[in-house]
């Protein structure tokens, strides 16, 4: 009786051991920035929270779904990429719904660096939630967090010096690069991260700026190549961001852009994402409303076909393996689309 027991209990602890690995879910805040990743060993990382105000309700109610879905009743971490209103604005309420443990950001906030308006009051709501458990972060940190990995790429102006996953090569896309003048926006300040679990690795840097990105790419490609990118800027807006030099060399398999119905994604930052070698997908949290049919991707990879405010705000979803290979859902549809490991 004793040996059948524990047959019965090894047997169960093999079925319940977990099949999951990386979750990542880009929440749609409507043009703003929220993504929640979940590590294979539960630890949880809410990467910027939406915007404040009337938005503020909206996009916590998201996050919390998001949140849910995953199988969480709260998130470890907030990082907050920079002070714009769209990445930090959300902050009280998602901590509200999320309950955050430690938060993450690129230090104090500098007003010489132009920002959205209602900076100091986002702020100081900011620091009043995160007050003692407030961690600045530098390129070159990394995060505890489980079995995956985290490694802050740029913060406050600067980027990582020594290569990271395999870069440092030199990358042939430097050499016809177009170059701009160095960002005098808090974008310029925005900390991101790499993220990776074993084969899989996921690029968000938040807002960061065209001539932060060619310092991460140029004269060597200090990233490597990436399996996801989220398109940064919510999609190269205004072509502040989305430097070809980086997106070509770090030639991510699939790129997700967290656009607004008018935000982001516009006419050369799609084609950008076309030229890169061996692309496998783009999907988008919405409909590109100023670009037509040739500059969106296909409907069905598409989260959000409405304007705001009807927006559902449906979510994509990526479910990564160690091996490298994942699978991107549209919460839409519930259409998916696997990835082989290569
Ligand atoms: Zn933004
Ligand atoms: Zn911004």
């Amino acid at each position: 009786m004793k040996t059948l027991c524990f047959v019965l209990s090894a047997s169960l602890v093999l079925v319940q051991a977990p099949a999951r690995g990386l979750r990542i879910t880009v929440i749609d805040v409507e043009g703003g920035g929220a993504t929640l990743v979940v590590s294979p060993s539960g630890q949880s990382m809410l990467i910027d929270s939406g915007s404040p105000g009337d938005a503020a309700k909206r996009d916590s109610a998201r996050i919390a779904d998001a949140m849910h879905a995953a199988g969480l009743s709260k998130i470890d971490y907030l990082f907050t990429t920079h002070y714009d209103g769209d990445h930090v604005g959300g902050a009280p309420a998602a901590n509200a719904v999320a309950h955050f443990d430690r938060f993450f950001d690129h230090g104090e906030m500098d007003p010489k660096w132009e920002q959205n308006r209602g900076i100091e009051e986002r702020y100081a709501a900011y620091v009043e939630i995160a007050k003692g458990k407030r961690t600045i972060v530098k390129p070159g940190d990394t995060i505890p967090f489980g079995d995956a990995r985290i490694d802050v790429v740029a913060s406050n102006g600067a980027v990582i010096s020594k290569a990271i996953n395999g870069g440092g090569q030199t990358n042939p896309f430097c050499k016809d690069a177009d170059i701009k003048p160095p960002n005098t926006t808090e974008n310029s300040q925005t900390a991101g991260v790499l993220i990776s679990y074993r084969r899989f690795t996921f690029l968000d840097v938040g807002d960061l700026t065209w001539d932060k990105e060619m310092a991460l790419a140029c004269p060597t490609n200090k990233l490597g190549r990436v399996s996801l990118l989220l398109a940064t800027h919510h999609g190269f807006f205004n072509d502040q961001s989305g430097a070809g030099a980086l997106l070509w060399a770090i030639q991510p398999r699939v790129v997700i852009a967290n656009n607004g119905p008018r935000k982001g994604l516009g006419v050369p930052a799609f084609e950008r994402i076309q030229k890169i070698n061996n692309l496998e997908g783009l999907w988008q949290s919405h409909l590109a409303l100023a670009s037509d049919k040739d500059h969106n991707t296909s409907d069905d990879m598409i989260a959000n076909l409405d304007a705001s405010p009807d927006c559902q705000g449906h979510a994509i979803v990526v479910d990564a393996k160690a091996d490298g290979s994942f699978l991107v859902t549209n919460t839409r549809n519930n259409v998916s689309k696997p990835y082989r490991a290569r």
